[in-house]
């Protein structure tokens, strides 16, 4: 019997199954069961709720773990070939056109998620977020590129004239989460309680098994100020996690504070570019584009390898943004050269990209936007794929791997 997945692996042989198999749950997703539902009493749930075909909303899980060890976000669709089956206990079975293949389960919400820290205040309340083995801390959400207007007259073509964020993103706006964790516009330093809860959720997540700890947050608008939070977190942090690979996954910081951040005690660092083409940058990350410069970013990246090493300096990419507006890369064609020209460029001088599915989200200036195809993503794979091997560049496995990266493959190619 052939089945999608079959089929698409006998066209792109260059590929891992493994990596075919997840580029195609992300991007066509599984069908929605009632299963899921039930599902998400006890496993992570999905923090957006699936809205079903009439209107109504149900929360789902929000990770799948394949039984190959690979993570998998949830995308639920009407019309997928993929289903689910219940097998016993936690356990499902997915399958392909009726057709079983793997097995799975949803991932449960961490350990530490119901605990509290010794005084009283409850973890998950501390700006941790953890996806298989990664944490992910997040102590200041407030991007101050949401709360500073735009006021430039030629931007017709751009739905976002409001403000600096970014156009495909959905987080940002000070809110509830912020001003608990005390976070101030224009203020590098961290309240010393949030440190304290982070620590104490960090070493209770290393205990339960987490090898990556990956710093994230809003963005300020002046880069020293950027570098000065991201070394007290470093500081705050290093004793408790000492054991797991700790990378800042900032906006590209000022090169002459790469060496300090190092000696705080970070790994590595992942400052993400999120589209290649240089125009269209100017358009996606105005914020960035504007108080940074790409010439800036990239300038750091490349200081970065000095500083931390050749396997430790990444950027992320959010694959599709560049093809969503009017004057930006609609040809699909064009869009898969400026990647791999982007990738090359970036292997060449031991960067190493990442590339996550760009997902239109509700709420954001690509809300409703179309993702890129399947077999756009599977030709960039491909693609990224020989360019790893003619550099001879592997993914490092270091800041990530396929039991953390839920939106990307570059760890399933191992
Ligand atoms: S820098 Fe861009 S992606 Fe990051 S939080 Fe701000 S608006 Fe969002």
């Amino acid at each position: 019997m052939t089945t999608t997945l079959s089929r698409l692996t006998r066209q792109y042989p260059a590929l891992p199954p493994a990596v075919v198999m997840k580029t195609a749950l992300l991007s066509i997703g599984v069908r929605f069961d009632p299963l899921m539902v039930e599902a998400a009493r006890t496993a992570l749930p999905d923090f957006r709720p699936h809205t079903l075909p009439d209107g109504s909303k149900v929360q789902v899980p929000y990770l799948m773990k394949l039984e190959n060890g690979s993570l998998v976000r949830l995308r639920c669709s009407e019309e997928s070939p993929f289903t689910i089956k219940h097998q016993e206990g936690l356990s499902f079975l997915l399958l392909d056109e009726g057709a079983p293949f793997i097995q799975f389960s949803f991932a449960n919400r961490p350990i530490w998620h119901d605990q509290t820290a010794s005084d009283g205040t409850p973890l998950n309340a501390c700006g941790l977020n953890q996806h298989g083995d990664m944490m992910v801390l997040n102590l200041t959400p407030a991007c101050e590129y949401w709360s500073t207007p735009r006021n430039e007259s030629n931007l017709s073509d751009i739905r976002n004239k409001r403000s600096y964020r970014c156009a495909f993103c959905g987080y940002g706006l000070p809110d509830e989460r912020s001003r608990a964790l005390g976070q101030k516009e224009g203020q590098a330093t961290i309240p010393p309680l949030s440190m304290k809860h982070a620590a104490e959720a960090v070493s209770k997540g290393i205990e339960a098994g987490a090898r990556h700890l990956y710093l994230t947050g809003g963005s300020m608008l002046d880069p020293e100020l950027e570098a000065d939070r991201y070394l007290s977190i470093v500081s705050g942090l290093r004793d408790v996690a000492k054991d797991v690979y700790l990378a800042v996954g900032s906006q590209a910081l000022p090169p002459s504070r790469l060496k300090e951040l190092k000696a705080a005690g970070a790994d590595g660092v992942c400052f993400n570019l999120e589209v290649w083409d240089r125009k269209v940058w100017q358009h996606v990350c105005p914020g960035k584009s504007k108080f940074f410069t790409r010439d800036m970013w990239e300038n750091s990246l490349v200081q970065a390898v000095s500083v931390f090493g050749k396997t430790n300096v990444h950027t992320a990419f959010v694959i599709g943004a560049e093809m969503v507006f009017e004057n930006t890369l609609k040809d699909p064609e064009t869009a898969l050269h400026s990647n791999l020209e982007g990738v090359r460029w970036l292997l060449s001088r031991d960067i190493h990209p990442i590339l996550s599915l760009f997902w239109p989200f509700v709420g954001t200036d690509m809300e409703g936007a179309a993702g890129p195809d399947l077999h756009f993503l599977l030709r960039l794979f491909s693609g990224v794929h020989e360019l790893r091997l003619e550099l001879n560049k592997p993914f490092p496995g270091n800041l990530a791997c396929k039991r953390c990266l839920y939106m990307q493959v570059e760890g399933d190619f191992e």
